[in-house]
């Protein structure tokens, strides 16, 4: 199953440096904060060897390690949703579309990173050790649903990742991984960026193995071991390091940013929008953040994890940096990099840090402005964003009242304008006919339920457009935000809708008077009749061929949340 989903094998081995990068990380971030190690953090570096002979390529980091619990929950299963169910959905995915992108999108859902070896290795060996333990785990599969494990006693510091490599791919050459020239490339293509050095022990260095070893043999003397001490081998080192949000932007192909984008996220897919922030003087910053293309499938639940790196002057310091990024925003990916911080922040003084929250203000009008701009730059893009994120961007009407005119500008509706394509509120603004006063919108569960509600008559018949609000989430905030750009909010269903223009009204006056003579007898009997089931019975001007509606009172819940709360048991 392995072998088909990938169009690119390559990237095996970016998923594999991806994870020893982030192993590296943890560990420099546990002996930052003092916790007591086995483990040395002098030198920590990821490094590639290759053995011609047994064709196995090894990725080794010197970083965290995972005990042995890890290993069976992290390798040992296909993400923790575990096996069956992946390939169960994998199988589903394939049936339904031929589309490889479906199944890249699985992967990326599931998280099978480490997976990713078995496509170009029949048999993976893992040993590791947590840095607070001594004792390692040996773990090996050969990718077929089962695999072994057994504790070591000598295991070094880290984890090493040995694929015995596929013999039909050592000898294509495009897909030759154990020629450094091959490594070397992916390495530069996929993980220049990485902070820590990937090193490499240049080929020739394989027969010095077997020299070393002639040298103990028969040397005793001192003299003559050292001149048999065999050269150094050539350690070279494949990436910069430099750190991608420090470089100028025309130093960084979009390709570059968009495989920062896959480590970072673990995403599959390109981001949507690549934005770029340096802020200089008294607090410095560098900022790098993206928008995805694609919503989690996680993006509505509690546990969520937030996207936004925290570095302290290119040091990691925290995932998922809650302080820097709100709620509704949580899907933002990136890394900001704070020159002046200490080392030492947590999460207490971060929130505390006035510096912070000044930054935290900065990102979000950038994520929002770009979102702007996008309307107009990149519709499409504009529409996916909408589509993928637009339910968790209205959550920000509710709690950020500084940015809220900014939410409502990059906000689409469904309207009775267009059955297929929503609209904005500048959109809407811009159509609304001579004498119309509000902004009128309507809140249900579904299009189709309330485009057939009665209320809705009166307004098809002047030609009045109406939002169709149906996500939950517009139940709470319409009633608190009164207005854009400086028109109301008015709901169809709510109190005394008056359509009739200034001149209508006058000529209606009269007519009205009568009319509400000859009616106020049935009027007042109907009132007491229904007593038990409505407040007042009144005659309408909404209605085209409803004989009636029931209507609620300006300040009432909408019969929908009066539902959800009816749901909630209230
Ligand atoms: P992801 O990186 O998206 O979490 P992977 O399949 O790549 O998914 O890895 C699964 C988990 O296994 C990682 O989250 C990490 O906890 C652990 N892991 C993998 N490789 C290493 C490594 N080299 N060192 C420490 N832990 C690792
Ligand atoms: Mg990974």
């Amino acid at each position: 199953m392995i072998h088909s989903i990938y169009s690119n094998k390559d990237v095996f081995l970016r998923e594999l440096i991806s994870n020893a990068s982030d192993a590296l990380d943890k560990l420099r971030l546990e002996s930052l904060r003092g916790t007591d190690l086995h483990a040395d953090t002098s030198d920590l570096h990821i490094e590639l060897e290759v053995d011609q002979e047994r064709r196995t390529l090894t990725v080794r980091d010197n970083g965290i390690g995972m005990s042995h619990d890890d290993v069976v929950q992290l390798i040992g299963t296909i993400a923790k949703s575990g096996t069956a169910e992946f390939l169960r959905e994998l199988k589903d995915a394939k049936e339904e579309s031929k589309d490889a992108a479906a199944s890249q999108d699985l992967i990326g859902q599931f998280g099978v990173g480490f997976y990713s070896g078995f496509m170009v290795a029949d048999q993976v060996t893992l040993v590791t050790r947590h840095a607070t333990e001594s004792q390692g785990t040996r773990w090996e599969s050969t990718g077929e649903g089962t695999y072994t494990i057994e504790a070591v006693d000598e295991a070094p510091q880290g984890t090493s990742v040995t694929l015995r490599l596929k013999p039909e791919d050592t000898e294509d050459h495009l897909y030759d991984y154990t020629s450094s020239r091959k490594l070397k490339e992916i390495v530069k293509r996929y993980s220049d960026f990485i902070t820590w050095p990937i090193r490499m022990t240049a080929e020739s260095t394989n027969t010095a193995t077997d020299a070393d070893a002639d040298a103990e043999k028969d040397g005793d003397g001192e003299a003559e071991a050292e001149a048999q001490t065999p050269p150094e081998p050539e350690v070279e080192t494949l990436n910069s390091m430099k750190a991608l949000w420090a470089r100028s932007r025309d130093e960084v192909t979009d390709e570059e940013y968009h495989e920062f984008y896959k480590h970072i996220s673990h995403d599959w897919t390109n981001p949507l929008e690549t934005i770029r922030m340096q802020a200089e003087g008294t607090f410095e910053y560098q900022a790098l953040l993206f928008i995805p293309s694609q919503a989690p499938l996680d993006l509505f639940m509690r546990e969520r994890k937030r996207g936004v790196q925290l570095y302290v002057k290119r040091v990691f310091i925290m995932d998922d940096c809650e302080e820097l990024m709100p709620e509704y925003l949580r899907f933002v990916k990136g890394v900001v990099d704070a020159q002046d911080l200490s080392l030492n922040v947590s999460r207490e003084t971060l929130q505390q840090d006035r510096q912070i929250q000044l930054m935290r203000r900065r990102l979000v009008k950038k994520v929002l402005s770009t979102v702007k701009d996008m309307m107009s730059a990149n519709a499409e893009g504009y529409a996916t964003f909408w589509r993928e994120f637009g339910r968790a961007v209205k959550e920000g009407l509710l709690d950020d009242f500084e940015n809220r005119d900014a939410i409502l500008e990059i906000s689409s509706f469904a309207s009775t304008h267009d059955a297929e394509q929503p609209t904005t509120l500048r959109q809407y603004l811009d159509r609304m006919k001579d004498g119309q006063q509000h902004i009128y919108y309507v809140t249900g569960e579904s299009r189709s339920i309330i485009e057939s509600s009665p209320h809705m008559e009166a307004f098809r018949a002047k030609g009045y457009e109406v939002l169709l609000l149906t996500d939950p989430i517009d139940e709470m905030w319409v009633g608190s935000v009164p207005e854009f750009d400086g028109k109301q909010f008015q709901s169809i269903a709510k109190g005394e809708v008056d359509l009739d223009t200034e001149e209508e009204k006058k000529e209606g006056e009269a007519e009205r008077e009568q009319r509400q003579k000859d009616f106020a007898e049935l009027l007042s009997w109907m009132t007491t009749t229904l007593s038990e089931q409505v407040k007042e019975v009144r005659l309408s001007s909404r209605l085209t061929t409803s004989p009636a509606c029931i209507v609620g009172d300006t300040h009432d819940v909408t019969p929908a949340l009066e539902n959800m709360f009816r749901a909630m048991g209230q």
